[in-house]
This record gives structure tokens, C-alpha cells and sequence, in this order.
């Protein structure tokens, strides 16, 4: 009774083969909820393909994956602050990788956590942490181990822009430049280039990057007949027609139509979401549950575990206990179970 993620595990395995073959000094990245599939099975996955270290977005994210068994290094991509106590406590140990993002950091973690190892994290167009190139003539790394260069660049990144800022950085100091987001063929450039010296740290692409082999289901709980006016939810509201509702595993728990904010720029984007009919005359939206191969419309809005869907006629299609095929975002979906098959 469950909001389930099944992965053909061969299938799904021989994709995460695949890509690390493609991308030499791959990083995997383990973060947040882990993609859909939690951030401990990530942790036993990535301890299966060739990667020396492992990332996580945060410190708190550290002991998830070591007691899930992952035990060669681990970068934290948040770079430190100086009140972040969870942060400052890893500095001493000696498989983490540390990001510093500001000058001033740099000096406050060589000052309080000398041989500390650290990535020194450099301002790309995404403008979000970074030092800036004309900052990197003032990296000073004496007391600690440096691990390198990080950049960080939008989705679709450029291999310019990688290009002339690992250039200048290792013209300071070598090291390890370590990216994201670019193509695989620019990555590879950038490798030749560099002469080995990058690695790619990689999430999306390599856990999400074959969504056939994976599928998400909601089991059905219960399907009642209602009549036409008839009240019904949280809410109350009148069944619109005579059919049939039905009530179904994941709901705003699981994060499912829980709708994240999209890139929508301008008025037509927008306009063609309303168009695409996510919400109806009545306002009532159309859910990520198919039944018949079609999106059903929610009655009312999900609270917490499951969610109430509305089909109008009495032809039951769907019976208690089956499982009904549901679109998520993974990177915002919990799932009750997660399968292999
Ligand atoms: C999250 C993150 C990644 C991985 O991003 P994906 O788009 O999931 O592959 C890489 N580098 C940094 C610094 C990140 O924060």
C-alpha cells in the first residue's frame, strides 16, 4: 500500500556503467533526497562504479552515506562558513573534502583547521559561490591540503568558460579541476587538456539519465461510487457528475503535486501550462496519477499520504491493490518503497 519506485536493476546498472565508462574521474553525487532513490543506496551504488570520492550537498548529508558503507573520500559541495559548526567539526577528519568559497573563509579554516583538505570553489556565470577570477592571485593555501580547483557551471555549461578559468587557476596553483555540467565530449576536451587532472561530479544525468528503467506507482486503497452533488473530502466539495472516486497511495508527503517553481520565461510559456490543461474550468487539476493510460483529475487538493481522484461513469477500471502509474520529480519525491526488479 505504497508509493513505490521499481528500478530494473540490470537495466538501470548497466546505464550507470555505461556513463561513468564515458566520463574518466566521475564524481557521483549524493544529495538531498537521493534523487528519488535515498541518499544511502546511492552511497552502495556509486561504491560499485570506479569513483574515488563521493559528493554530498551538505555536512549533515555525511554520516548517511559513510554509515551506508561508502568509506573512500567525500566532498562537501557547500562551501563553509565560519558559524557552520556541523561543517567545521569534519574539517579534522581526513577523508573529507572541504569547499571554501571566499577568501576569507580560506584563511578562517587554514587558521582554525590547519591541514584541512580543501577545493577552492571559483565564480562562474551561475553566480552563486565562488571566488572571483580576479581573486584567484590572492588563494593562499599554505597550512592546507589543497584538492583543487571547483567550478560550478549552469545547466548546459560552456567549455569556454571552464576552459579560461581552469587555466588561470592552475597557472596560481595545480590541482585538480573539478566541474559540472558540461557535455561529456567538452568534459573529455577539458580532460585531455588538463591532462587528467579533472574530475566531473555528476548527478541527474547519472542516476536519472535512463527513466526507462525506472517506474513509479501509487497503489489504489479504496473506489467508491458517488452520485452526482453529492459532498465529498476534506473539503467537501460536490461530486460533479455521477462516478466513481478513487483513492490512491502518495500524496504532499511523498511530494507528489506539490508543484516546484519552473523556468517560465514570458507570458507564452505560461500561457501554454494553463493551456496543457493542468487546470480545469472548475479549477480542478489534473493529477500525475494515470489510469487507462490517461491523467485523472484530483477531486480536491492531496493532503499528506494519498490523494483522491475523480472518473466520471460507473465502469470501474481499476480495482483495490492495483498500482497505478504516477509522474514525479523525483529530486522532490519520497517514496514509501523502493524496488528492485
Ligand atoms: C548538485 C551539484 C552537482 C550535480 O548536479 P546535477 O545537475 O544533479 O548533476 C554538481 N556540482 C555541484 C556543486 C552541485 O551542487
Amino acid at each position: 500500500m505504497s508509493l513505490t519506485l521499481t528500478i530494473n536493476s540490470a537495466a538501470w546498472r548497466s546505464h550507470l556503467d555505461d556513463f561513468s565508462a564515458e566520463v574518466p574521474g566521475l564524481v557521483p553525487v549524493a544529495k538531498g533526497n537521493g534523487y528519488g532513490f535515498g541518499l544511502g543506496r546511492l552511497a552502495g551504488e556509486s561504491a560499485r562504479l570506479p569513483a574515488d570520492a563521493l559528493a554530498v550537498g551538505t555536512a549533515y548529508e555525511v554520516p548517511i552515506v559513510r554509515s551506508a558503507g561508502w568509506e573512500a573520500d567525500i566532498v562537501v559541495l557547500n562551501p563553509i562558513r565560519p558559524n557552520d559548526q556541523t561543517a567545521l567539526a569534519l574539517l579534522a577528519q581526513p577523508k573529507i573534502i572541504t569547499t571554501v568559497s571566499r577568501l576569507t573563509d580560506l584563511a578562517y579554516v587554514a587558521e582554525h583547521a590547519p591541514r584541512a583538505r580543501v577545493i577552492v570553489e571559483l565564480e562562474t556565470s551561475m553566480r552563486r559561490h565562488g571566488i572571483t577570477a580576479d581573486e584567484i592571485e590572492q588563494v593562499a593555501t599554505e597550512g592546507l591540503r589543497f584538492e583543487g580547483w571547483s567550478i560550478h557551471l549552469p545547466s548546459h555549461g560552456s567549455l569556454a568558460e571552464a576552459r579560461e578559468l581552469a587555466a588561470k587557476a592552475v597557472t596560481q596553483q595545480p590541482g585538480i579541476v573539478w566541474v559540472s555540467h558540461l557535455s561529456t565530449d567538452d568534459y573529455r576536451t577539458l580532460h585531455d587538456e588538463l591532462n587528467g587532472n579533472t574530475r566531473m561530479r555528476v548527478g541527474t544525468r547519472l542516476w536519472l539519465g535512463a527513466p526507462d528503467t525506472l517506474r513509479v506507482t501509487g497503489t489504489v486503497l479504496d473506489v467508491h461510487k458517488v452520485r452526482h452533488g453529492q459532498r465529498l473530502g476534506y473539503h467537501q466539495t460536490r461530486s460533479p457528475e455521477d462516478g466513481l472516486l478513487i483513492i490512491v497511495s502518495g500524496g504532499t508527503s511523498h511530494g507528489v503535486a506539490m508543484s516546484a517553481p519552473t523556468t517560465q520565461r514570458g507570458l507564452r510559456n505560461r500561457l501554454k501550462t494553463v493551456a496543457a490543461g493542468l487546470l480545469d474550468a472548475r479549477g480542478r487539476t489534473r493529477s500525475p496519477f494515470s489510469i487507462g493510460g490517461k491523467k485523472r483529475k484530483f477531486i480536491e487538493p492531496p493532503h499528506m499520504h494519498s490523494s483522491m481522484l475523480f472518473i466520471a461513469g460507473t465502469k470501474t477500471p481499476v480495482e483495490v491493490g492495483d498500482e497505478i502509474p504516477v509522474t514525479v520529480r523525483y529530486t522532490t519525491t519520497t517514496f514509501d518503497q523502493v524496488r528492485f526488479s
